[in-house]
């Protein structure tokens, strides 16, 4: 941003943890494609409690350059709640989410700006090439993009990372969130409005090394399917009903047998119909139980009922206050007749 008492139009937000090697060039780097824009903006670094020099390599910045804003957290709390940190402290009419290692090309933030400003809120970059990860890493990642887009309830485009933009609108949305753990990506899918892809190819590392090991990735994995997809807990229910249901069958039918005289029932037999109905209740109980959770952890999670995107009415007066309810998040496109259509938020 060039005049602090100014709101800026575009908040680049970079999350980092121990990025000592690369945050100069990141940030000389953004600067220029930023200057070059011809748009006012104001970069706000999250050190996500970082231990090495870059929490002293920041605050260098923010004292000669004003645009700089540096939020530092007391710990490292992860990349997804670094992410939510920099956002709720973005002030612009749009952000840009952007990792520090410059993987994310910034020449794709004209790219992005320029979709904006046809009208999409969010526009995210897909990834068709990754230069300098392993081929474990591309091949487990391409396996859970097409898995998550399969089994999630909201549309998560496959092979996006946080890169993207978000208009205002969605960053009010977004800082209503109360959910934790939390996947960004999968957040923003499940708040909708327009939303458009550009192809990339993602760059190697400016510096450093990856802060993401397999067991976080794995555990990423998991928060995001149980966060996303009610599938597991709906196997487990198909799964014992199945079960549940062939072996009351097969009792029934052994014990009609038995009773026409067809089939000789010993003890041991007996014993083991009883042992096998009552594991098919205990486990029938467990899917009920787990159907049951799904909707506690449903309601936990307490994201807004719904959004609106619009409401297209020609009364004005209508849609003065106390018409919004307290659940629902409202950025409101009033049409009249004979002028043009104004967002109200
Ligand atoms: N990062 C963070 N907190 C963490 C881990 C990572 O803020 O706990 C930052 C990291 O500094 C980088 C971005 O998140 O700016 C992406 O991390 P990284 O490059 O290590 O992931 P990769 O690109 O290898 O998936
Ligand atoms: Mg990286």
């Amino acid at each position: 941003m060039n005049h602090s008492s100014e709101l800026p139009t575009l908040s680049m937000v970079v999350p980092l943890l121990n990025e000592e090697e690369v945050i100069e060039t990141t940030y000389a780097t953004l600067k220029k494609y930023l200057d070059h824009l011809g748009e006012t903006y104001e970069l706000i670094f999250v050190d996500d409690g970082s231990t090495d020099r870059s929490r002293a390599i920041l605050a260098a910045l923010a004292t000669i350059d004003r645009s700089v804003r540096v939020v530092v957290l007391s710990r490292n709390f992860g990349h997804e709640m670094a992410t939510t940190a920099g956002l709720r402290h973005a002030r612009g009419r749009a952000a840009i989410v952007m990792d520090a290692d410059l993987q994310d090309p910034p020449e794709m933030i004209a790219r992005f700006v320029a979709k904006w400003r046809e009208g999409y809120e969010v526009v995210y970059g897909v990834r068709k090439e990754r230069k300098g990860e392993s081929f474990l890493k591309k091949a487990t990642s391409y396996v859970f993009y097409r898995l998550v887009a399969r089994i999630a309830d909201v549309p998560i485009p496959a092979d996006t990372g946080d890169f993207r933009l978000l208009d205002r609108r969605v960053l009010d949305v977004y800082r209503r969130f109360q959910e934790e753990p939390r996947f960004f990506r999968g957040l923003i899918g499940w708040i909708g409005f327009r939303q458009v892809g550009i192809p990339f190819v993602r760059h190697c590392r400016a510096g450093g090394r990856t802060k993401y090991r397999y067991s976080r990735l794995l555990r990423l994995a998991f928060d995001t399917i149980t966060a996303f997809s009610t599938l597991p807990a709906l196997i487990v229910t198909l799964t014992a009903g199945s079960f549940a249901l062939a072996s009351f069958a097969g009792c029934a039918v052994a014990v009609l047998l038995w009773m026409f005289g067809a089939m000789v029932m010993e003890g041991w037999m007996w014993a083991s119909l009883g042992f096998l109905l009552l594991w098919n209740v205990q486990f029938l109980s467990l899917a009920v139980l787990g159907e049951y959770i799904v909707r506690t952890h449903r309601h936990a999670q307490r994201r807004p009922l719904y959004i609106v995107d619009s409401i297209l009415e020609y009364e004005r007066e209508e849609l003065e206050a106390g018409t919004r309810h307290d659940a629902e998040m409202t950025a409101t496109l009033v049409c009249h007749p004979s002028e043009l259509c104004e967002i109200r938020r």
